[in-house]
């Protein structure tokens, strides 16, 4: 647990590793101290410097005095630690909240986690773009939410995916620096970490051009400019034809599939036609496509009828690219995907 006389400080996870060695060695310790010390967070999960057992007291006590362990502290969680699925409520340092999500399925435990306080995007048909845009999460408060996902549960955390509050690509650097540390201290294989964004075009160049190595995920959800427009304004900057060319671009510079998410709005693009019509657009190169039926935020966008979902599924029968459907996992708790969003300011 964080300690409020700390509020507002630093946390040892925000600091580079020259920051943690210098700090180790203010306080009169070898530099071995910081290898001890991130094996305890990344590997062991503990909530506090008084778990490190075996670090000396005098430095436990030393560095609980100057700095905080966790950027973040749970709130709330929905769902017992039995239950599949279980949605994190945490709490920044500056008192803003956020959500992140925990789900196991057969030997595949998934957390998504959240890469922004709200969202500048404005998806129509998104709960977090209710709450507008507050802030960047630093890489230190993107890694936490793995962190105590991991300590909070039975299973091993398999897969990551950025799918949570936020947009990923407009936090770029963090969200980077993050799944790096995802990826290099914590272990997870790059392969399991997915990056989802919503089209931010100079940042997939970006990503191509890195050659990062984790998954690259597209919510693309329409088949054409207008009514891609009319759901995700950011059209209107990114039209889909160069978001499309990102894709082709990423695709010739890494040879690695991208997955585009589509998520299935009633009367929205939901017809067979709009099936036959995605294939057309993205036959071009392998793809894969996830499905997503929408999750109901009680606004004007509707999860089509199980049959209807089942008549488009149909329709991407013979599609060129893998089609996979998220039927999304803790819609009861609104913990599916585009249902996290908090309007609580603690
Ligand atoms: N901003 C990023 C990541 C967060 S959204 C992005 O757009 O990719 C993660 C996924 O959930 C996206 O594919 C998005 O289109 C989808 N989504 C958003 N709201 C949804 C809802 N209410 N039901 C189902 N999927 C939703």
């Amino acid at each position: 647990m964080s300690r409020t006389k700390n509020k507002g400080q630093n946390s040892y996870l925000e600091l580079k590793s020259d920051e943690r060695n210098s700090l180790v060695d203010a306080m009169g310790e070898s530099q071995f101290r910081t290898q001890q010390i991130n094996n305890w967070i990344y590997e062991h999960h503990v909530r506090s410097w008084d778990e490190m057992e075996n670090l000396p007291q005098v430095l436990r006590e030393k560095l609980n005095d100057t700095l905080l362990l966790h950027p973040l502290e749970i709130i709330h969680i929905s769902g017992s630690e039995t239950e599949p699925t279980r949605k994190f409520l945490f709490k920044t340092q500056d008192g803003h909240n956020i959500e992140s999500v925990f789900m196991h399925d057969g030997d595949r435990t998934t957390v998504c986690i959240s890469s922004q306080v709200g969202c500048a995007v404005d998806c129509k048909f998104c709960a977090t773009a209710s709450m507008g845009f507050i802030k960047n999460l630093s890489a230190g408060e993107i890694v936490d939410q793995v962190i105590h996902l991991q300590r909070e549960s039975k299973s091993r955390i398999t897969n990551v995916v950025f799918m949570g509050m936020g947009e990923p690509f407009l936090n770029y650097r963090r969200v980077i620096e993050s799944a790096k540390t995802l990826n290099e201290t914590m272990g997870f294989g790059a392969r399991r970490i997915t990056i989802s964004t919503a089209g931010i075009v100079p940042r997939i160049k970006q990503f191509a051009d890195e050659n990062h190595q984790f998954k690259l995920a597209i919510s693309l959800n329409a088949i054409d400019e207008n009514r891609r427009k009319k759901i995700m304004p950011l059209t209107n900057t990114h039209p889909l034809e160069t978001l499309l060319e990102s894709a082709r671009y990423y695709y010739e510079k890494t040879r690695r599939f991208i997955t585009f998410e589509y998520v299935l709005l009633e009367g929205i693009n939901d017809s067979p036609e709009d099936g036959k019509r995605l294939i057309g657009l993205l036959k071009a190169l392998p793809y894969k496509v996830n499905v997503i039926p929408y999750n109901e935020i009680g606004g004007e966008f509707h999860r089509p009828a199980e049959r209807t979902i089942h008549i488009f599924l149909q329709s991407l029968k013979n599609a060129p690219f893998t089609v996979t459907v998220r039927w999304s996992k803790g819609t009861d708790i609104d913990a599916g995907c585009g249902q996290l969003a908090v309007r609580t300011v603690a």
